[in-house]
């Protein structure tokens, strides 16, 4: 066992894709042949884990088995099907634990549907979320959690009963509240960091076409929100604390890293997955000697420009060898 040991526990969703390239979508009532068809494990929950998981430690690591400082739990809902045990030996194959995932009988694991039209690269998605809406409203965290890492692809009960647990305990909460289902205001009061996009970030502001990103992170700080970080794509991350905020120094800018865009898709999940890792290794909860969110983000930013070189979304996180270390 390494001499320090964090525990991230990442509460969300696990979905398999089942990706079917067609030249152009077939009309009702009409049968295409498809040009391919492939599967993949992903949900944001899961996703997230996988992120954790590989930026802290290398793949032969993983391969192994071997633990390193950041032991990365997933903790959601699979069904009694055969999706399930293949995707908890790919995460286990990735370094994630999974004894916390609960197989639920006579449910479904969570399906995206994915239909990509290759004559536009547009995409029609279906998602059944099965086992993911039906994780039971209890608290799941365990006590040796070091930071516990929520988004909205479960039930809002048990992301909302779970991040009180952990206040409770003194475990530092992050929530990437995606998809943005609006929150009780009470559900940002004391919440140590919120990762959002723009979308989210507007939606959960309130404030719709914001000319000024600083009055978005004004909005969550006002409501009690330690740490917050807007992701802008292509443009950077824009993030503010309050404690900068409360001897009104400027929010700061870090612009996304020029690199050649081949797929964006994990880049958030990559960039989440990436700041927890830093927020854990600090074991904080604000800004202060021991943790630095200025390196936080830059590390995750690092991260999710490693992401957008590669096609797909789990297989295109970087190991922790593969993070550009400038
Ligand atoms: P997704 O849903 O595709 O995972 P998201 O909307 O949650 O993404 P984005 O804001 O698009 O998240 O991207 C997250 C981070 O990934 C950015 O803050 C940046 O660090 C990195 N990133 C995204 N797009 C690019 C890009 N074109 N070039 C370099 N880095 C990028």
């Amino acid at each position: 066992m390494p001499l320090s040991h964090f525990v991230i526990s990442v509460i969300g969703s696990l979905n398999v894709d089942l990706v079917t390239r067609t030249a152009r979508i077939p009309t009702a009532g009409e049968t295409l042949t498809a040009e391919s068809f492939d599967t993949g494990f992903g949900g944001k929950g899961a996703n997230q884990a996988v992120a954790c998981a590989r930026v802290s430690r290398t793949q032969s690591q993983a391969r192994n088995g071997e633990s390193t400082d950041v032991e990365v739990r997933m903790v959601g809902a699979v069904g009694d099907d055969q999706f399930a045990d293949d995707f908890l030996k790919s995460l286990q194959a990735g370094g994630v634990e999974t004894s916390k995932v609960q197989k639920l009988p006579n449910q479904k694991t969570g399906v995206a549907v994915i239909l990509v039209e290759s004559q536009t690269g547009e995409n029609r998605i279906l998602l059944s979320p099965g086992a993911n809406y039906n994780v039971p409203v209890v608290d799941l965290l365990q006590r040796d959690t070091t930071v516990a890492l929520f988004q909205l692809e479960v039930p809002i009960e048990v992301a909302l009963l779970n991040m009180k647990a952990a206040r409770e305990r003194d475990i530092v909460v992050i929530l990437n509240p995606a998809p943005a289902i609006p929150l009780p205001e009470d559900a940002y009061k004391g919440l140590d960091h919120l990762i959002v996009n723009e979308t989210e970030a507007s939606i959960l502001s309130g404030i719709e076409n914001p000319t000024s990103w600083n009055d978005v992170t004004s909005v969550f700080i006002n409501r009690g929100v330690q740490n917050v970080i807007i992701t802008l794509g292509a443009e950077g991350v824009y993030y503010q604390t309050a404690a900068r905020h409360a001897k009104s120094e400027p929010a700061k800018v870090l612009p996304a890293r020029k690199v050649k865009v081949v797929d964006t898709t994990a880049a958030g999940d990559t960039f989440v997955g990436a700041y927890a890792v830093s927020v854990a290794r600090s074991n904080s909860r604000t800004v202060d000697a021991s943790f630095d969110i200025d390196a936080a983000i830059e590390y995750a930013n690092r991260a999710a420009s490693e992401t957008v070189q590669k096609v797909g979304a789990q297989s295109a996180i970087p190991w922790v060898d593969e993070v550009p270390s400038s």
